[in-house]
């Protein structure tokens, strides 16, 4: 029987389905202060917070961190590990353990987001039911020895329960201090609210193959299937088969997102160092390369991976041009 077909029985976390209706209850009352009570500049601040924090999910967590896609200054790694933390999701550690696992065993039960159980279980029923029963043994099985080395990593990871409750004290009582906003706005709008939506975009992330990915033989252009505001595209499929392209595009695009923007203006600035990425040659190269070695695609392609700041050329990757 096919992985995907086998289904594992699953309870319900009853402790966990309260703990997200309280905090989404307590963001919903944050974003009706937000509207007419607080001040614009606790508006402008909280909006603030919530981009550091996507910044550091994204760019930090994400493409540095879980995927190798490029190194960074000790400086910028602060930046973005702080950004992390404000998330209140765990530690750097954690985050890139489970994202692994999930790559590693992608669309199947033992992938924590499994997109085969539908976008609802992708997106967030997979936090209010019962994990795996070997996820531990799983979790015990991806690579980490990257991030053992990281300093940046493992002192976040030692110190997460002090720093996340310290930051999150100070960031949500500024306003209170600095230009008097009233007690509840700190706390349900620069708190909770604020932490509600870096939680969403980080839940998109998990989904976003089944929100963005052009399901298989679909018909409709990459170009030109705009249904609402979700382009549908292969590129979230495109992240899975090489996941350490910096320019990945987790809500379906490639090469155009704020964050891939923001990586360039790094490595402009020097903060950032060894892009990692790969144009339709490498790839049609890479393709020949698996099929006369019989090696894995990705290990192929990472051979044909270059930085583009390196070679002052500007990348080009035409998934249309590329056979599948
Ligand atoms: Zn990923």
């Amino acid at each position: 029987m096919a992985d995907k077909d086998f289904r594992i029985p699953r309870e319900i976390q009853w402790i966990n389905v309260l703990y997200y209706i309280y905090i989404h209850y307590a963001a919903v009352v944050g974003l009706y202060l937000a509207i007419f009570q607080a001040k614009w500049i606790t508006i402008v601040y909280t909006l603030c917070l919530i981009y550091i924090s996507v910044l550091g999910l994204n760019a930090g967590a994400h493409r540095l961190w879980a995927h190798s896609s490029y190194k960074a200054h000790t400086a910028l790694k602060l930046f973005l590990a702080v950004g992390q933390t404000l998330m209140c999701q765990g530690s750097l550690y954690n985050w890139v353990l489970e994202h692994r696992l999930h790559h590693k065993y992608f669309g199947t039960e033992k992938d924590p987001f499994n997109p085969n159980l539908g976008i609802l279980f992708a997106y967030f029923k997979n936090k209010c039911l019962s994990k795996h029963p070997d996820n531990e043994k799983l979790l015990n099985t991806v690579e980490v020895t990257d991030l053992l080395k990281d300093n940046v990593v493992m002192w976040q990871n030692r110190l997460y329960w002090l720093l996340a409750p310290l930051l999150i004290a100070v960031t949500v009582f500024l306003p209170l201090e600095l230009w008097g906003e009233s007690f509840w706005c700190c706390v349900l709008f620069a708190g909770f609210f604020r932490s509600i939506v870096s939680l969403h975009y980080n839940w998109i992330m998990n989904a976003a193959t089944v929100i963005w990915g052009l399901e298989p033989l679909n018909k409709y252009s990459i170009q030109t299937n705009l249904v609402f505001v979700v382009n549908k595209s292969l590129w979230p499929q495109y992240h899975y088969t090489l996941p350490w392209d910096y320019q990945t595009g987790e809500y379906g695009n490639y090469n155009h997102g704020f964050v891939t923007a923001h990586i360039r203006v790094w490595a402009a600035l020097r903060l950032v160092t060894d892009l990692r990425t790969i144009d339709t040659d490498g790839i049609r190269k890479a393709m020949i390369e698996t099929s006369k070695t019989a090696q894995e695609f990705n290990q192929c392609a990472e051979k044909y991976a270059f930085d583009p700041n390196l070679l002052k050329i500007k990348c080009e990757l035409d998934l249309e041009r590329i056979p599948y």
